[in-house]
């Protein structure tokens, strides 16, 4: 099948610095990645989970693709610097190895920049050119691209550890992954239907429903689950109740509650106003686990996320 993407929506990506990797996957440099190779800090999920900012990649199998169009998200779609495609006519797709080479190959890349650098930590920047964790995230919902599991195989066999995202409106697919990733995301954005429709703009038929699906089934997961929610203030921060019944019922390990961030192409649909403070995040957040028996477990001012769950630490993958 012919590659439908136009070449300007490439180019804007590649403004962005992003690294294309064959026909529908990418690479983007994590601002952590940065901040720790330069100003010894790291991200939330280093402080949390124990992930190496240093260490990690942050890539997806699915650039161009996505089910929904959040109003939130960072990523390029259809309509925006009057480029439009087709977000839901899939390409053939690449092979597992491809992209696993392809995704190191321009991390490779991004680091190279870094030799000319004189503030860059020369130890941390000697680890990183030994990634050894995959944030499967970037932009695009990622159960889209058919071998899923075996990708995320592909990365567990090379000794790293894997964290993916999904939008949850594929359950079928989450059921057949095969194989686990280390830890497993669901966005939840909206307390109910129609908050959902509104700030996730769903591309596909009875989404609301397959993502209650997805809710329903995240118990039978082995690995640590998470319930991520980014917060837009006067969008999706009401109904605390509504968000309690659907992480009641999928009993998540942990909660992420996560402010909006005003980045990417996101910039070009909502203002910076609607970001909201660390505290409403804390707010929320702390009601969300007074309904639900969770209680705060840690916190991150920077990034304005707040971390729940009902154990007494989280589980931790790595040293940091
Ligand atoms: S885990 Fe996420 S935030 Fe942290 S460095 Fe990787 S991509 Fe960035
Ligand atoms: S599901 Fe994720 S990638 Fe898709 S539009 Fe929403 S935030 Fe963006």
């Amino acid at each position: 099948m012919e590659n439908p993407i136009p070449p300007q929506l490439v180019q804007a990506l590649l403004k962005q610095k992003y690294h294309v990797v064959g026909r529908h996957s990418g690479v983007k440099r994590c601002k952590w990645l940065n901040e720790a190779l330069v100003h010894d800090r790291h991200c939330y999920k280093q402080k949390f989970y124990g992930i190496k900012s240093h260490q990690c990649v942050q890539m997806t199998p699915s650039l161009f693709y996505c089910t929904q169009q959040c109003v939130f998200c960072w990523r390029a779609q259809n309509g925006d610097l009057q480029i439009g495609w087709d977000e839901m006519q899939l390409p053939d797709w690449d092979s597992v190895e491809s992209i696993v080479q392809g995704s190191l190959h321009a991390q490779e890349r991004i680091l190279s920049g870094y030799k000319g650098n004189s503030k860059t930590d020369w130890r941390k920047l000697r680890e990183a050119h030994a990634p050894r964790h995959v944030a499967i995230s970037l932009t695009g919902e990622p159960t889209l691209y058919e071998p899923l599991g075996d990708l995320i195989r592909a990365f567990h066999k090379r000794g790293f550890t894997t964290f993916l995202v999904t939008n949850g409106t594929r359950p079928s697919k989450l059921a057949e992954l095969g194989e686990e990733p280390t830890q497993l995301y669901v966005s939840v954005c909206a307390p109910n239907e129609e908050v959902y429709r509104r700030v996730c703009r769903p591309q596909v038929s009875d989404a609301w429903t397959k993502l209650n699906q997805t809710l329903d089934f995240l118990p039978s997961f082995k690995c640590p689950t998470v319930i991520r929610t980014t917060l837009v203030k006067g969008l999706n921060m009401d109904n605390v109740d509504g968000y309690a019944r659907l992480v009641e019922k999928a009993a998540p390990t942990y909660v992420e509650a996560k402010a909006y961030m005003h980045v990417g192409f996101s910039n070009l649909r909502l203002g910076y106003e609607r970001m909201p403070e660390h505290r409403e995040v804390l707010a929320f957040a702390s009601s969300l686990a007074e309904k639900t028996g969770y209680k705060v477990l840690d916190e991150c001012t920077d990034s304005r996320v707040v971390l729940l769950s009902k154990r007494e630490s989280a589980v931790r993958f790595g040293s940091g």
